[in-house]
């Protein structure tokens, strides 16, 4: 016998999700546990995997297979498949490893055809039951398999209704689903050409087909690349027997939470419709109830379910999100997960189960996803303007935080107005998974209809991003792009803030204001802290930033780059002077000029710092870049600097480059003009003995020399460095260390680190540049292509947001160990967008780094990523 492809639920075990998926491993879990699931069996992932190496076909063997566990699980469930009689249904529901809400679709019901629809509508003695599972069986399959669109259908259901005059579906009749039965077809066929699939073996296998193939549909793609999931890992596809929560008053279908997924709340938290299926709920098509109902409604079911809940959490010691059908008072579970959930909600119930003694610290800490935290850590509503705002209207609290934004109304929008920097918040009827890309740069989603377990709920709360979902007093026309709501009409552009922490929604902008870490936080980063063995240093260019860095925890500065500070109005001037002069003297003269500033910016920043070191790297930009483009500008700018036009254009012209980032920039700046490496110095270390001087600490300035490639060009511009810092500290009689060191962001620096290192003192990788430098392309450029490497599957992701492990990674690697032969004691650092990026960091902890460094509002991300790295890697 060759390789087993299938399981029986009974076969499994939530150990092995990498083989069953995570829905397929918790279904055997359950099934393990004796809980009431409906039976079934899962084709692996590795099914999925061999599908795509065979060329897009599911090969004969595991259709054997598959047939054979149809046979296995017909016995089980005591019914025969396309047994007109009393036939078995089915649901074919994907379940990748990492869950992926909304991204691939299930099909319900399978297994009708005409002649068994008759079958089951005489055994289960309710015709209208029967032919509603039956027109949802097409519409699905329609959808998931044949790609026929759905709101195709949803149009002919609404003509029916409006044919009888009738609002609600439950008020269509058995005779009226036989209509719509035969409706569908024939709209099918005149779209297909052909009659709808009649054998359930052929409907059962396209639909498996159809799981695999969704695996590489363009929003799972999407998803994907935003949360790092590789493409390789393949789908499972669970076939599980149908349970009918549509078949009548004591049926009914939900989902709920142990906990409250959105404020971490312990309560039990859900809602659930009676008579209707699956996507009823999540789709947001009626508004359900919420699950405390259910406890009048059905005591006993409520009961079971609660003590289920209650179990399920015990057993995987974290907050489960549950699904669940009620056939005829039944109660059957479909799916568990450890349930998503907000940053607050994260932070509470990782803190909650340590203190109710369910896990240990350690544990907690790799609860909270890092990048989750960027939801607390940006602004929420100023108080003070909220309370003074009117309140229009009021929807479902659905994904905490503060969004201000000006109104669009699709995706597509919501994309385009981003790009243009512009905050947006969306306001969608619903929101479905096409619409990922827009929510994702949206500040907020505001949508009409759908509960708190809505797609635009759950999706919103796993990106962060604040969602008010359901608010149904809004008249919308998104065709028009126009709402109405409290009275007041939005059209495109208009401005609106949403509360998601409340629900509320106001017809205004609200300034918000800076978030703090403290409470459960500050309790949860103490015990990352105690983990991690990475030190977190953040980029700040200005004592602000230093200062916001440090309130969320940074231990130094890792990286100032100091020509951010010469683009103010009275700094630029003097920095062009320096650019047009032509001689030592002159360049000297306007470079007198600039000192003043960034003495005063340096000494802004120590203070800030109170002693924790301080990196300050030496100008990095080409020239070109402070000098202004447009014609009209060239003439007033020549006339301030007192130069003819002519002058100023023939220098512009001097600096143009055929390729800038590869030009006169770096060290090459100070290399040409060792003046401004004197000037630079000179700011660094007076700032730096004022500061000691007036404070009580002592500052040790860091000075990093940008683009070396070659150890003699380090050598040349840390000679200029030395001599003038050490002229002035002797000046001043006091006793004060500083260091020299350098970027590594060019291949050759890393290829000849140990060389390098025998001037350098510590290290900072600059991974943007060096990754740019080692794919050979920009990241800038980059943008226009790389989706077709996406498509391809070429790169799986942006290598400018994660840190390119393999190619990259090696030189970082390679430069971290030559750098340390030389020099054991070495300080060795990256800074850059990687920094705080959790996967990025994750490697940087596991080559041995000392520290990362990144944007303050990532400082506490990468704190928890370092920590999380810390507990999975310990020997590192
Ligand atoms: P998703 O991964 O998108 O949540 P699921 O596979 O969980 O998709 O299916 C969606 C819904 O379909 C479930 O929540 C459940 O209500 C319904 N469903 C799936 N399988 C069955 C089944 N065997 N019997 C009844 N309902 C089902
Ligand atoms: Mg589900
Ligand atoms: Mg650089």
């Amino acid at each position: 016998m060759g390789k087993k492809y299938v399981y029986l639920f009974s076969e499994g075990n939530g150990s092995m999700r990498e083989l069953l998926g995570g829905k397929g491993a918790n279904l055997a879990e359950m099934t393990n546990l004796g809980m009431p699931v409906p039976q079934g069996f899962t084709v692996s992932t590795e099914a999925c995997t061999k599908y795509y190496e065979d060329g897009r076909k599911i090969n004969d063997e595991i259709q054997a297979e598959i047939y054979e566990y149809l046979g296995k699980m017909e016995e089980i469930c005591g019914k025969k498949f396309a047994d007109p009689n009393n036939p078995l249904l089915v649901s074919v529901r994907s379940g990748a490893r990492a869950s992926m809400p909304g991204m691939m679709d299930t099909i319900l019901n399978l297994g009708l055809n005409d002649e068994v629809v008759e079958g089951f509508a005489k055994f289960t003695n309710n015709p209208r039951f029967a032919y509603d599972s039956y027109r949802r069986f097409i519409q699905m399959f329609s959808d998931v398999v044949m790609e026929l669109p759905k709101p195709e259908f949803e149009k002919i259901i609404d003509a029916k209704k409006a044919e009888k005059g009738v609002k609600e579906d439950v008020e269509l009749d058995a005779d009226d689903m036989k209509d719509l039965v035969v409706r569908f077809k024939a709209f099918y066929k005149e779209k297909k050409g052909e009659d709808f699939p009649s054998d359930p073996k052929i409907q059962l296998m396209e639909a498996v087909k159809a799981v695999f193939r969704s695996w590489d549909n363009p929003r799972a793609n999407v998803y994907r690349r935003m949360n790092e999931i590789p493409y390789d890992w393949g789908t499972a596809v669970n076939v599980q027997q149908m349970v009918f929560g549509n078949s009548g008053d004591r049926s009914g279908t939900g989902v709920a939470f142990t906990r409250n997924p959105a404020t971490g709340e312990k309560a039990l938290f859900g809602e659930y419709l009676i008579n209707a299926q699956g996507e009823d709920v999540v789709a947001g098509v009626r508004t359900p109830s919420p699950i405390s109902h259910l406890k009048e409604d059905m005591p006993e079911v409520y009961d079971q379910f609660a003590a289920i809940a209650d179990r399920l959490e015990k057993h995987y010691k974290d907050m489960q999100d549950m699904e669940f059908t009620i056939e005829n008072g039944k109660l059957f579970m479909l799916q568990t997960r450890n349930g998503k959930r907000t940053a607050a909600a994260a932070l509470k119930i990782a803190v909650d189960l340590v203190d109710e003694g369910m896990i240990d610290e350690k544990t907690a800490v790799l609860r909270v996803e890092p990048k989750q935290l960027d939801s607390l850590l940006h602004p929420q509503f100023d108080a003070a303007k909220m309370k003074a705002a009117k309140v229009i209207g009021k929807g479902l609290a659905a994904s905490p935080g503060a969004a201000c934004g000006k109104v669009v109304f699709t995706a597509e929008d919501a994309k385009e107005w981003a790009e243009k920097g512009e905050k947006v918040v969306l306001v969608r009827r619903e929101t479905s998974p096409e619409d990922i890309e827009g929510m994702a740069v949206a500040q907020g989603i505001l949508t009409v209809r759908g509960g708190m377990t809505s797609h635009a709920a759950v999706v919103a709360r796993g990106m962060g991003t604040c969602c008010v979902s359901g608010c149904g007093e809004i008249d919308i026309d998104e065709e028009k792009k126009v709402f109405t709501l409290g009275g007041q009409t939005f059209n495109e552009g208009d401005y609106i803030s949403i509360d998601g922490s409340t629900g509320n929604i106001y017809g205004e902008a609200i300034p918000t204001a800076a978030a703090t870490i403290s409470g459960d936080f500050g309790r949860f980063m103490g015990w990352a802290d105690k983990e991690r063995k990475l030190q977190v240093f953040t980029n700040a260019d200005t004592p602000r930033d230093a200062k916001q860095g440090r309130e969320f925890g940074a231990e130094g500065i890792g990286l100032c780059r100091t020509e951010h500070m010469f683009f103010e109005e009275t700094r630029i001037k003097a920095m062009r002077e320096m650019i047009v002069a032509d001689n030592v003297e002159d360049r000297k003269k306007a470079l007198a000029k600039i000192l003043p500033y960034q003495q005063g910016d340096f000494e802004g920043l120590y203070e800030a710092m109170e002693g924790k070191p301080v990196t300050i790297r030496f100008l990095d930009p080409p020239l070109h870049e402070f000098l202004p483009t447009k014609e009209e500008d060239i003439a007033e700018i020549a006339g301030e600097l007192g130069v003819t036009v002519e002058k100023l254009k023939s220098v512009i012209e001097g600096l143009h480059e055929f390729n800038p980032m590869m030009g006169h920039r770096g060290c090459r700046l100070a290399v040409s003009y060792p003046e401004i490496a004197e000037m630079q110095t000179t700011a660094v270390i007076t700032a730096a003995i004022n500061v000691t001087k007036r404070s009580s600490f002592k500052v040790t300035p860091l000075i990093m020399i940008p683009l070396v490639g070659e150890v003699k060009e380090l050598k040349f511009v840390k000679d200029v460095v030395v001599a003038t810092a050490d002229k002035l500290i002797e000046e001043a009689g006091i006793d004060m260390k500083y260091e020299v060191g350098t970027m590594i962001e060019i291949p050759r620096a890393a290829l000849t680190a140990d060389e390098i290192a025998k001037e350098a003192e510590f290290f900072s990788f600059g991974t943007n540049d060096l990754t740019q430098m080692t794919f050979g392309f920009s990241r800038d450029d980059a943008g226009k292509f790389l989706d077709y490497y996406y498509a391809n599957k070429i790169y799986e992701s942006d290598p400018f947001a994660h840190l390119d492990q393999k190619g990259v990674g090696k030189l970082v690697e390679m430069a971290a160990e030559l750098g340390r032969k030389t020099r054991p004691d070495i300080h060795l650092g990256i800074c850059g967008e990687h920094g705080g990026d959790p996967t990025s960091v994750e490697f940087c902890h596991r080559v041995g780094l000392n520290y990362v460094s990144c944007s303050p509002f990532r400082v506490p991300i990468a704190r928890l990523a370092a920590a999380q790295a810390a507990i999975k890697y310990p020997k590192a």
